[in-house]
C-alpha cells in the first residue's frame, strides 16, 4: 500500500469512463472527447495543454526538479459498430461504440495525470500524457503526433491496452522484442486477354498468371526470411472466370502479410512486388497493385519493459504480473519507437466467469471497471520509478 493510493479518483474515473463510453466518436472525429479531456486536465491546475492535432491532446506535467521525460499514451477513438452489451451506460450513438476499450484507456490516463499532478513536488523530470486520436484507422494518429514535434524530447513511452479474458487487474508484458506483428497486405488486379477456351493461343490467361504468382509467393517466407522468425503471407482471396470454356480477361487476389522485424518487412515487400512484376511480364499480362502498409510491429524495449514490470509488481504484487506472448493484433503505438524506447502493456479486464469473455472489437465487449485501478497504479508507479 503506497501513500498515494488514496489519491486515485476511483469514482470520478469511472464516471469519466462511462461518459466517454456513452458518447463514442470515430477516428479523426474525437472533438468532444478531446474537449472533455482538455477540460479535466485543466481542472487539475498544473498541467500545460498542447494540441498536437485537431482531435488529440497533450498534457505536460513538469516536476519540481530537472530530469528525464516519459510519455504515457491513451487512445480515444471508438469503432464503427453497434454495441450489444447490456451496460447501463451503453453507447448513445447509433453504429458507434467503444468496443476496443479506448474509453477505459482515456479515463485511466486522466486519473493517472490527476494523481501525478498532486505529486508534482516529488517528481524529478517531466511527464507527457498523450491522448491520441485515431488508433483504429490506418495510417493511425500516432504518426501525426510524432510529426508535430511535441514529443521529440521523450526518453521512453508506455502504453496500456485493456484486454478481456485475462484476470481482472493483471498486467501482461512481452519483456523484450515484438509484442504485436506488422499487418500489411496487397490487392492485385491482373489484366490478361480473354479468349475462347478452345483457343488459348489468342489470349493471355490471367488464371495461369495468378496461380504462378501464388506459387512463387510461397518461396518468399521459405527462402528469403530467417527460419524461426515469424513471417506469414496468406493469399486469402483469388477470383477469376465464370465458365469452363472461356479464358477470362482478368483475375483478382488479395493477401495479408505479417512480420515482426522492420528489415524483414522491407525485404518481403520488395520480393512480393518483384514476383508480381516479373510473373506478369513473363506472361504478357499487366497489373494494378495496391500494396498497403498498416502498422509496424510493436517492439518492446528490454529496459523499459523491466521498469514497467517491476513497477507493476511493486504496486500489485508478484502474482499479478506476467510475461505476455506475441499477439497477432496490430497497434499504431508501434510508431513511438521512432523517437524513444517503448513498452506496450496489456491490462486484464476480467475473464469469461466475470462476464468479460468477449474479445476487443466484439459487439458484446465488456470489462470489469476495478481493473482500471490496477492500470492507474501501474502507470503512476512506472513514472515515479522512471523519474527517480
Ligand atoms: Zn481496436
Ligand atoms: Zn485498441
Amino acid at each position: 500500500m503506497k501513500e498515494w493510493f488514496n489519491k486515485i479518483p476511483v469514482e470520478e474515473m469511472i464516471s469519466w469512463r462511462r461518459h466517454i463510453h456513452e458518447n463514442p466518436e470515430l477516428s479523426y472525429k474525437e472533438y468532444n472527447t478531446a474537449a472533455f479531456v482538455e477540460e479535466k486536465l485543466r481542472s487539475f491546475g498544473n498541467i500545460e495543454i498542447v494540441k498536437p492535432t485537431e482531435t488529440s491532446v497533450l498534457g505536460i506535467l513538469r516536476g519540481a526538479k530537472e530530469g528525464k521525460t516519459i510519455l504515457l499514451r491513451a487512445d480515444m477513438d471508438a469503432l464503427p459498430m453497434q454495441e450489444e452489451s447490456d451496460v447501463p451506460f451503453k453507447s448513445k450513438v447509433e453504429g458507434v461504440a467503444h468496443t476496443c476499450g479506448h474509453d477505459i484507456h482515456t479515463a485511466m490516463l486522466l486519473a493517472t495525470a490527476k494523481v501525478l499532478s498532486e505529486l508534482k513536488d516529488s517528481l524529478h523530470g517531466t511527464v507527457k500524457f498523450i491522448f491520441q486520436h485515431a488508433e483504429e484507422l490506418n495510417p493511425g494518429g500516432s504518426q501525426s503526433i510524432i510529426d508535430s514535434g511535441v514529443i521529440n524530447d521523450i526518453d521512453a513511452a508506455v502504453g496500456l491496452h485493456i484486454i478481456p479474458n485475462l484476470e481482472c487487474g493483471s498486467i501482461h508484458v512481452r519483456p523484450v522484442g515484438a509484442a504485436t506483428t506488422a499487418a500489411d497486405g496487397f490487392f492485385l488486379n491482373i489484366q490478361g486477354k480473354g479468349s475462347h477456351g478452345s483457343m488459348p493461343q489468342n489470349g493471355i490467361d490471367p488464371i495461369i498468371v495468378g496461380t504462378q504468382i501464388i506459387n512463387q509467393l510461397q518461396t518468399v517466407i521459405s527462402r528469403y526470411t530467417t527460419p524461426g522468425e515469424l513471417a506469414v503471407i496468406t493469399v486469402g482471396e483469388f477470383k477469376a472466370g465464370d465458365a469452363p470454356n472461356i479464358i477470362p480477361d482478368k483475375a483478382y487476389m488479395s493477401a495479408s502479410i505479417r512480420t515482426i522485424n522492420d528489415e524483414t518487412r522491407e525485404k518481403v515487400e520488395k520480393r512480393v512486388k518483384e514476383i508480381i512484376d516479373n510473373t506478369c511480364k513473363t506472361y504478357g499480362a499487366t497489373y494494378d497493385l495496391d500494396y498497403q502498409r498498416a502498422y509496424a510491429a510493436v517492439i518492446n524495449d528490454k529496459t523499459v519493459s523491466e521498469l514497467v514490470m517491476d513497477s507493476a509488481r511493486e504496486v500489485l504484487g508478484e502474482s499479478m504480473v506476467k510475461e505476455a506472448p506475441l499477439t497477432s493484433a496490430s497497434e499504431d503505438f508501434s510508431n513511438y519507437r521512432q523517437i524513444a524506447p517503448i513498452c506496450f502493456v496489456q491490462l486484464g479486464g476480467g475473464t469469461a466467469a466475470d462476464g468479460c469473455g468477449f474479445a476487443n472489437h466484439h459487439p458484446k465487449f465488456n470489462i470489469k471497471e476495478e481493473s482500471m485501478i490496477s492500470g492507474v497504479k501501474t502507470e503512476v508507479q512506472t513514472v515515479l520509478n522512471f523519474l527517480k
